[in-house]
């Protein structure tokens, strides 16, 4: 891989706000926050960012991409999907939108088709919901297990999702297996027994499902305990369907993220202001099952707290890839601004996924760019359903994502 100079960036949003080169008086809050710089170039030599610097004034390279004013964005970082599993949900889908309401049991259809599905067609079907992901602008993707619910399935969704990224997350606590519906205490012991000896080598980290007809608050401090000393890191699906436990056990255990927050207290709101859990919107969800309300990210941006976005996709309640319609929704139903949807698509999903050489452009860093069809981020919520992104110098669809220089 040579030297490639990108020229005549029109907004470069580096997510840097040390970088912003406005005048001081021109800097609003929202280009402050993204480390908006005009008129730019930037370089990549060898596969990380190189120079950035005015357009026109970089020096000899390999080769020239003239992107002609549009806007330039980190690769955004889907922190939450469900990318392994078999079959679809289409007419449960159907049957929602004519009028019923979404039960979490939903997921054991899902269960069912995964166990029945060899591992080339997981593998396939994954690798194609990817593709969809890089199509949109997508760097990075955190990939969970969940829908195998055995050892044994459990353990090959993560084998299949390691071929994909590095981010990968034991879901064995998505509800208890099929086998234990009347035995929830016997499938945590084998979540945090045989299950997790089969999974913590091939995670990077472990989530449970907090919910009526999933899991209680005292099960996933259990299950997540015994994650942690594996060495996994901590997500918990928090507060989805009605007010519950699950913002308070990620504060209080220090999880990297609560994932959900549509239905949160005072107390929830507090709690992730005051700690290091990242707060993830996912606003397809609430799209897709028809939720009466969505997240307030205003609330939460406006306490303090750090606000990522992602998809959640999954066959049941968020079968969308797409980042630029959550961004989309983030500003319309969940009162962010354009600017702050977009850092929390990008810089947001770093922090939930606790890294720092994603999610940002600077010179040092792995060059994972997306340009925009557009002249500024704002389109990205301005133009909903358009396709406006182009993968720019990121991994050809074909190839595994997240791939870094962590380990975990
Ligand atoms: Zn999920």
């Amino acid at each position: 891989m040579g030297s490639v100079c990108i020229d005549r960036i029109g907004e470069l949003v580096t997510n840097d706000p040390g970088g912003t080169d406005r005048p001081a008086e021109d800097v609003t809050d929202d280009a402050h926050r993204l480390g908006i710089r005009r008129d730019t170039a930037v370089v990549v030599d060898d596969g990380r960012i190189a120079w950035i610097g005015r357009a026109g004034e970089a020096g000899p390279t390999d080769e020239r991409i003239d992107v002609e004013g549009c806007a330039v964005l980190p690769a955004f970082v889907d922190s939450h999907s469900h990318l392994i599993f078999g079959g679809d949900r289409t007419a449960e889908f159907d049957a929602r939108m004519r009028g019923e309401r979404y039960a979490a049991g939903g997921i054991r259809t899902t269960v069912a088709a995964t166990r029945a599905a060899d591992d080339a067609t997981l593998l396939a079907n994954a690798t194609h919901l990817l593709r969809e992901m890089r199509r949109q602008g997508t760097g990075t993707v955190e990939i969970k297990s969940g829908y195998g619910l055995s050892v044994h399935d459990e353990a090959r969704s993560l084998t299949i999702a390691g071929r994909l990224t590095d981010e990968t997350t034991y879901l064995g606590a998505h509800v208890p297996g099929p086998e234990f519906a009347d035995d929830v205490d016997g499938y945590v012991a084998l979540v945090t027994g045989a299950m997790l000896d089969a999974c913590a080598p091939l995670a990077r980290w472990i989530d449970v499902f907090v919910e009526q007809g999933a899991f209680g608050a005292d099960a996933a401090r259990t299950i997540l305990t015994a994650g942690r000393a594996r060495g996994l890191g901590l997500k918990v699906h928090a507060n989805q369907l009605r007010p519950g436990p699950g913002v308070q056990v990620a504060c209080e255990m220090g999880a990297a993220s609560a994932d959900h927050c549509t239905h949160l207290s005072e107390a929830d709101v507090a709690a992730l202001a005051d700690s290091g859990t990242v707060a993830t919107l996912v606003p397809g969800a609430d799209f897709s099952t028809r939720s009466p309300v969505y997240p307030d990210g205003r609330r939460l941006v406006d306490a303090g707290a750090t606000v990522a976005l992602a998809t959640d996709c999954n066959p049941g309640t968020s079968f969308t890839t797409s980042m630029p319609f959550c961004i989309a929704l983030a500003v319309r139903e969940c009162g962010l601004s354009p600017a702050e949807a977009v850092w929390a698509a990008t810089a947001g999903g770093a922090a939930a996924l606790r890294r720092d050489d994603v999610g940002r452009i600077a010179v040092g860093l792995p060059a994972a760019l997306t340009v925009l069809d557009a002249p500024s981020h704002v389109h990205l919520a301005y133009r909903p359903g358009v396709p406006l992104t182009r993968p720019l110098l990121a991994p050809r669809p074909d190839q595994a994502v997240g791939a870094s220089d962590h380990s975990g």
